[in-house]
């Protein structure tokens, strides 16, 4: 994906990467993670750009996880695994 500006939700802190990756899922992560070349430093993840400050800014490249929905559900182990995709909105 085309480099991109970001802003964090109030506009005091921006992020301009040079490139943008959305990985659909781990092994897509691990080959953005391995491509120096294709994917330069310093690679940051980013949420849903609510910090205060400018934590997930980068020049290199920004890391979208929109698409880690998923969730897994361990009933023996009393657990759930839960997707860096997801808000906290979606399971209040
Ligand atoms: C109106 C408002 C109310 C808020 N209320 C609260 C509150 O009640 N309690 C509270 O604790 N906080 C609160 N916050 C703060 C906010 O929830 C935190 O700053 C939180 O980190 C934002 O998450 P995000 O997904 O937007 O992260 P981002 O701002 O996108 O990123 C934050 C940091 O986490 C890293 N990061 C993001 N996703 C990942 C990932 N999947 N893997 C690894 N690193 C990652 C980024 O690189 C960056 O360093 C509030 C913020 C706002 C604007």
């Amino acid at each position: 994906m085309p480099a991109s500006r970001f802003r964090n939700w109030n506009g005091s802190a921006y992020s301009t990467p040079h490139v943008v990756a959305v990985p659909r899922d781990l092994d897509e992560l691990i080959a953005v993670v391995k491509d120096r070349d294709a994917y330069p430093s310093p690679l940051r993840a980013a949420g849903s750009f609510h910090s205060l400050n400018a934590c997930f800014a980068t020049t290199g490249t920004q890391v979208l996880l929109h698409e880690f929905k998923e969730v897994r559900v361990d009933v023996a182990l009393n657990s759930i695994t839960v997707g860096a995709g997801h808000s906290d909105q979606e399971f209040c």
